[in-house]
């Protein structure tokens, strides 16, 4: 046995998507990231979309069309990926890192209460590995405090809390596209809003400060009435080259139709793993997974001996992982403040699994006999 820990899910049709850009010669930025980022809005529900290379991209351009003076602080949980708080850094802010929810992991509110100052202007909730944070709680309280709010929403994609999409509830939600995600354009990411002013130089901002469709331009450009100045263009804003392009949006489009087929997959699986390590001694579900409510990116476990016990997991082929070492205690956020003592320790408890929509049943009850037969 050899299992993975996360793994993309293709078929014959991504490869035709990718062949049809081929055949049109045209794989920058494009006809499919436009289409693409159509289907989210509609999917999401929400006014507008842009699509960019990775949702670190979307993250550090979430908190740039701010403009927030340099130095002030924003407000991050220490239980997160890296491009979380990587993004602050980025925009010249400070990072405060904020302890986790000992139940669900997801941002502690009460710590954020503690936490909040008069210099902070924004706040990043994580819905750590899909799980939703309360944000029918988060939004009042942020917005009673002027804070503006980013959702990462790396983990989820068409999680639906209290009739809501996760990553419209705040000002701006960012999803991936990485390969270990939900779905995957390889490398890719998307930002969406329900304020399109917000996002009026973001077009610009994705691709190095030029805001025009070049796509269009080159269908008519060998027409008489088309103006001889067509390739003229101002630059206003400082821009990144942060755009999707159309290779990245054809194998999206393809994986955006199977996301509901690979969220329901992932859903039987967390069910399969809840059931198999029921009452079992020494572990515990990483957090209280609904699967029938919610996609999750991650399965997980704490586990009181995890090293022995992972160790014993890649002895017989399974691939395991810790999501994540808090970022506080991170040597490059260490001067922030090693002040998130509950997760801080918890975390040396975690366990990540195989989860992804290929695995088959027996590498399921595989994984499970294995940790059964270890903790007998
Ligand atoms: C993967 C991930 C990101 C970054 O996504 P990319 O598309 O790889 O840039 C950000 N936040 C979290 C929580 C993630 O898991």
């Amino acid at each position: 046995m050899n299992i993975r820990l996360f793994k993309p899910s293709f078929g014959e049709e991504e490869l035709q998507a990718v062949k049809e850009a081929f055949d049109r010669s045209w794989v920058g930025l494009g006809p499919k990231v436009s289409e693409f980022e159509q289907a989210w809005q509609d999917f999401t529900g929400a006014k507008m979309a842009v699509g960019l290379n990775s949702a670190t991209a979307a993250l550090h351009l979430a908190l740039a069309v701010f403009r927030f003076p340099e130095g002030k602080k924003v407000l991050v949980p220490s239980l997160t990926f890296s491009s979380t708080a990587s993004a602050i850094l980025y925009n010249r802010l400070v990072p405060v890192f904020v302890d986790s929810d000992p139940v669900t992991l997801g941002i502690s509110l009460e710590d954020l209460e503690r936490k909040y100052d008069k210099n902070c202007v924004a706040v990043m909730p994580v819905h750590y590995a899909g799980h939703p944070v309360p944000m029918e709680k988060l939004m009042p309280w942020a917005r009673e405090k002027g804070l503006k709010v980013i959702e990462d929403c790396a983990h989820t994609a068409g999680g639906m809390y209290k009739g809501k999409m996760l990553g419209v509830w705040g000002d701006i939600g960012c999803y991936s596209f990485e390969e270990k995600k939900l779905m995957t354009t390889g490398d890719g990411g998307m930002m969406v809003t329900n304020d399109p002013e917000l996002f009026k130089d973001v077009k610009a901002m994705r691709w190095v400060g030029i805001d025009k469709d070049n796509w269009k331009t080159a269908q008519t450009y060998t027409q008489a009435d088309q103006d001889a100045m067509h390739w003229y263009y101002e630059l206003n804003v400082l821009g990144y080259k942060y755009n999707m392009n159309d290779l990245a949006a054809s194998i999206g489009l393809v994986q955006f139709k199977k996301l509901p087929g690979f969220n329901q997959k992932r859903s039987q699986i967390i069910r399969q793993y809840l059931d198999g390590l029921e009452n079992l001694p020494g572990i515990i579900p990483l957090l209280p997974y609904e699967p029938e409510k919610y996609p999750y990116q991650m399965f997980g476990i704490r586990a009181d001996n995890r090293n022995e016990l992972m160790i014993h997991l890649k002895s017989k082929g399974i691939a395991t992982g810790c999501h994540y070492t808090p970022l506080s205690i991170q040597p490059l956020f260490e001067s922030f403040g090693r002040n998130c003592p509950f997760i801080e320790k918890e975390a040396d408890r975690f366990i990540t699994l195989p989860l992804h929509a290929d695995l088959a049943d027996a590498e399921i009850i595989y994984v499970l006999d294995t940790i059964r037969a270890y903790l007998q």
